[in-house]
């Protein structure tokens, strides 16, 4: 029986680790959970400690406060963060269906095995619990859209160094995408498209940028760095080129080309493969002729903190200027990210 109606099944993956073509083939809206930076943490704080990833808080706090709208919720393994979350959430974030989904750490033939044993076991939750079919066909189609907004994503994101597009303009348009459902994200991008090559030219008085780290999910961050003097015009974020960057192969099994696509992402610092997370950020900087880098990790993220020495060394090594900040999680001006910004700014 295939739904006639979209409902929303929301998850929670700390980099781009759900595969929300799952969601979208059994005919419900997949929505990324990204919390407001703007309300309090409070309702989460209840249950996890105030050391905790603030951006993961939260998240829970949009949980505990949006679940009654959602038909259900995915879980999807990335950092500390999401496996703790799962057992504090199955206590505490009142649902009806709450799927851990498993990803591997790893990339090769045993993860690909892995993984699509997962993608079957989420299906199988799906169908069962919903009382709704998901064939290889469906699958496929809902594959094939994903590709279609990851095309128009990449036509979006070339124009940042082309075109006075701010670096607000770019991430909302990238919220969208990820909680908006598809056929209306893909609307939304093809606006943004016709209205940025209507811009001016990219602006004399604004440096281009690589971003990494943390994930930004509020558009106050990419303000910052913009009045700091800075456009982003490459990254690897989730909300980012991550989500972007390449294609699900749309030949042979759908199972088999969506664990191999998820698996071939520019790697997040959540998995194994920091050779091939520099990889990425070398090419980005070759193809763009960028020089400046800014890496930022938000406060109590760990994996992007250890990260960020290995990969910063290896940048300046090639002679990339490369500025790293920790930041706060918040709205308001965070002064001393403002000091280290404009510090960069005036090194040229
Ligand atoms: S910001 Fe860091 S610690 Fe928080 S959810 Fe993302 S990867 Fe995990």
């Amino acid at each position: 029986m295939e739904k006639n109606h979209m409902e929303t099944i929301a998850y929670f993956d700390a980099s781009h680790d759900m595969p929300e073509e799952v969601i979208a083939a059994a005919g419900f809206a997949p929505y990324k959970i990204l919390g407001d930076v703007r309300a309090s943490n409070d309702p989460a704080d209840r249950y996890l400690p105030a050391f905790f990833c603030p951006a993961a808080r939260s998240i829970m706090t949009e949980a505990l406060a949006r679940s009654g709208q959602w038909a259900g919720i995915v879980v999807a393994q990335g950092c500390n963060a999401t496996n703790r979350h799962y057992d504090v959430w199955k206590r505490h974030v009142p649902t009806p269906f709450l799927h851990w989904f498993n990803t591997p750490l790893k990339d090769d033939d045993a993860a690909v095995r892995f993984m699509k044993s997962e993608l079957w076991r989420l299906m199988d939750a799906i169908q069962r619990h919903f009382d709704v079919l998901v064939t290889g066909e469906m699958l496929a189609r809902a594959n094939q859209e994903s590709n279609r907004l990851k095309e128009r994503l990449r036509v979006f994101a070339g124009l940042r160094a082309e075109k006075d597009m701010t670096n607000r303009e770019y991430l909302s348009v990238m919220i969208k995408s990820m909680t908006l459902p598809k056929a209306e994200a893909i609307r939304e991008i093809d606006a943004a498209i016709d209205t940025i090559s209507n811009r001016g030219p990219f602006p004399g008085d604004k440096v281009k940028v690589l971003l990494t780290g943390s994930d930004v999910t509020y558009p106050e961050l990419m303000d910052q760095i913009d009045e700091a003097g800075f456009r982003v015009v490459r990254d690897d974020l989730s909300l980012g080129e991550r989500y972007f960057a390449n294609r699900i192969s749309e030949s042979g099994d759908p199972v088999e080309c969506l664990a191999r696509y998820y698996l071939s992402i520019p790697k997040p610092a959540t998995k194994v493969g920091l050779r091939q997370r520099l990889a990425y950020l070398e090419g980005a900087l070759a193809q763009s002729g960028i020089k400046a880098v800014i890496s930022q990790n938000l406060k109590f993220c760990e994996p992007y903190a250890y990260d960020a020495v290995l990969v910063n060394n290896a940048l300046k090594s090639r002679g990339y200027r490369v500025l790293h900040v920790e930041r706060e999680y918040t709205a308001a001006p965070d002064n001393p990210l403002a000091t280290r910004l404009a510090a960069f700014a005036e090194m040229g």
